[in-house]
């Protein structure tokens, strides 16, 4: 059924604006990998465009929402996330995603995150990362390698990458996992899951930038975690998540790229639940009472 109670088949091609833009990004560029992924997991979950918002940050990830025929919200750098939250808790039926690049999401926005993931708000949280800000022209971004040399770190970086799934898992991230372009069949059934997910589900989309980033993995071979014989962890268990976070954020700066889903926890309460059961919120969508003549406001 679609936002207006008609049963029917959602098509991905729904998701393809009819006219330009085009995508402008650069051949090779891993974002494509984000958005054909998206497109095929939209109808899989059953959302039609009309019940689907894409918010996006500033960057190269932030088109987005231009090539895909949804509802979006282009905001300013980092802050993909608070604009995300109204709309959800202004109308819980939307199928919220905010997506942003790892300079828009940990760094600009690194404040957001933690606190969007702290109170477990119900959207999907894709952030694009290729260890580098590609828009801007390759200055280095939190993601980026100690000793990575670009314009603004001529001598290589002396900073320590940020460990974004430690982070998330930390902060309070109820669904965590890890995805890379050069992966579109994982993407798209962690993509899948994530929108499923109520709560907050992050998911770090590693997304290669053959432009500014050419010394930089290209993210193969990468290892499914799930699949390999080499891993096991229960990923209902957040200690157990951690150590393999951990694992993972290590091994990648080795060039060992680990994805794959790090922590589910589908027990715990999404933020719009914990205020309807404490009475701060009513069970109907807010954004439906704009739009009745009778309701009466308090
Ligand atoms: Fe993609 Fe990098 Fe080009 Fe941006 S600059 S479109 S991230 S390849």
């Amino acid at each position: 059924f679609n936002a207006i109670g008609e049963e029917r088949e959602i098509d991905r091609d729904e998701y393809t604006p009819g006219i330009e833009p085009q995508p402008t990004w650069c051949p090779g560029c891993g974002d494509f990998g984000v958005l054909k992924a998206l497109k095929q997991a939209l109808p899989e979950v059953g959302r039609s465009p009309e019940e689907t918002l894409v918010c996006t940050g500033i960057g190269c990830s932030g088109k987005l929402n231009s090539y895909l025929d949804s509802y979006g919200f282009h905001t300013i750098h980092g802050r993909s996330l608070p604009v995300a939250r109204a709309a959800n808790l202004a109308n819980p039926g939307l199928e919220v995603i905010a997506a942003g690049g790892d300079g828009d999401g940990y760094g600009i926005g690194g404040n957001h995150f933690i606190h969007t993931a702290r109170e477990n708000h119900d959207m999907t949280y894709i952030v694009f990362n290729n260890e580098i800000f590609g828009l801007t022209k390759g200055q280095t971004s939190p993601t980026s390698p100690k000793g990575h040399k670009s314009k603004t770190q001529p001598h290589g970086s002396a900073k320590s990458p940020i460990r974004p799934l430690s982070l998330s898992l930390t902060a309070g991230s109820s669904y965590v996992a890890r995805t890379a372009a050069v992966n579109p069949n994982q993407a798209k059934e962690i993509l899948i899951e994530a929108m499923e997910h109520d709560g907050f589900a992050h998911v770090d989309f590693l997304t290669q930038c053959p432009t500014w980033n050419k010394d930089a993995k290209q993210y193969v071979p990468y290892i499914d975690i799930q699949d390999s014989d080499d891993y096991s962890h229960d990923i209902h268990d957040r200690g157990e998540a951690a150590d393999m976070a951990q694992q993972a954020e290590e091994a990648l700066y080795e060039g060992e790229v680990l994805t794959g889903r790090f922590y589910v926890d589908d027990d715990r309460p999404s933020y719009t639940q914990e205020k309807q059961e404490i009475g701060e919120m009513p069970e109907e969508p807010l954004a439906e009472r704009y739009f009745d003549d009778d309701y009466e406001w308090e």
